[in-house]
């Protein structure tokens, strides 16, 4: 059965975004959607500023020149690559072109609640994974796995964990995987990874019919607020979605942004080399308070605050929120005493780490 509206609304998991306001007066530190502090490559902003020079006429619906400059960066051939707008769209599409009411989808326990929204919104059912020790945990995906299972979701790093999963065992889940059933990887935060077995999940996407990839420029690359992600996978799963998306779906100033932004690696390895310096220092300096923090190797971390009344995550948001910080609640993830961090500037990084201390500190 495809979903009915109940009351006229579809029953289906709720996507709350982070918060983006501090109270009147008070300097804002967004630290809630995993944006980063350093903004796009110039080469960006004056790419999509000539862009949007010519409003009048429609965007190039192949998105060439975006594809082929992906293409090039990575050793790709064009035909296996498809733009979304945002790789939430791609991820969208995946579950409407490959689920049906009836099918099975898996995702891991604390994983990113656009998969859940998206399999229900297919008509699917969303079958969760547990993990072990917030990672991934290859054995209880594929006890999962059944004849109605049609995709498998796993984002690497996971958000809101942060957590990573080797290649080796990502090689591991693909081998136990029925051949119908399509593993999706989720490397919205790739870019940050600094582990040199990364590039294997090109290799695997490459060499496998089940396989894709989705990514994302809304992260390292800077441009969330243009809406770019990009897939890499099979051609007949490329062709597939290709068919059912908007003959639009990215407009002109975000093929012209992503794809100047893409060709300046000096940029990117500045960002990641910058996120990797703050990352260390931030985990260390909460870490210091007394506070735990999950190992992360994205663009973020995962705080968890002790039972204690007042020093709660709730109590900390509203404690932070007061003076500018704002992170994100993760209830809706499974981790209902935790807050997600994106590594900032360092100003905010630094001010955010202050703030914590003065919270810590405070009468419960
Ligand atoms: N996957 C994961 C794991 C994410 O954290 C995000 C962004 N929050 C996305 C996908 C979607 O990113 P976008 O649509 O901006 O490309």
């Amino acid at each position: 059965m495809k979903p009915v509206p109940k009351d006229g609304v579809l029953d289906i998991a709720v996507y709350v975004p982070g918060k983006s306001r501090a109270p009147e007066g008070i300097k804002l530190h967004k630290l809630s959607s995993n944006e980063t502090p350093l903004g796009p490559s110039p080469k960006a902003i004056e790419a999509a500023r000539a862009a949007v020079a010519d409003l009048a006429h429609y965007p190039d619906g192949q998105a060439s020149e975006l594809k082929t400059a992906i293409a090039e960066v990575y050793g790709l051939n064009t035909r296996n690559i498809l733009c979304g707008n945002g790789s939430d769209e791609l991820l969208g599409l995946l579950c409407q072109c490959y689920l049906a009411p009836g099918d099975e989808a898996i995702h891991t326990e604390h994983g990113f609640l656009v998969y859940e929204i998206q399999i229900q919104a297919a008509g699917a059912t969303p079958v969760v994974a547990p993990e072990r020790e917030r990672t991934a945990d290859v054995d209880a995906i594929l006890a999962k796995v059944s004849d109605k299972t049609k995709l498998v979701f796993l984002a690497n790093p996971n958000n809101p964990t942060g957590t990573y999963l080797p290649f080796d065992e990502i090689r591991r889940l693909h081998a136990g995987l029925p051949s119908h059933v399509i593993l999706v990887l989720d490397a919205a935060y790739a870019e940050y990874v600094r582990r040199n077995d990364y590039g294997a999940g090109i290799e695997l996407v490459s060499s496998a019919d089940n396989v894709v990839m989705t990514r994302t420029f809304s992260k390292i690359y800077g441009l969330a607020g243009l809406r770019v992600g990009w897939m890499y996978g099979p051609e007949a799963i490329v062709e597939t979605l290709d068919r059912v998306r908007g003959p639009f779906n990215l407009n002109a100033a975000a093929i012209a942004a992503g794809t100047a932004a893409i060709r300046d690696r000096a940029f990117i390895e500045e960002a990641a080399r910058f996120n990797a310096e703050w990352l260390e220092w931030t985990t260390r300096a909460v870490e210091a308070l007394g506070l735990s923090v999950t190992p992360s190797v994205g663009n973020f971390i995962l705080i968890h605050f002790p039972e204690t009344p007042g020093q709660s995550a709730a109590d900390a948001d509203a404690f932070l929120t007061a003076r500018g910080f704002i992170l994100r609640r993760v209830t809706g993830y499974g981790f209902p005493n935790a807050l997600r961090m994106s590594i900032g500037s360092e100003e905010a990084n630094r001010g955010l780490v202050g703030a914590l201390a003065e919270f810590v500190k405070s009468p419960s």
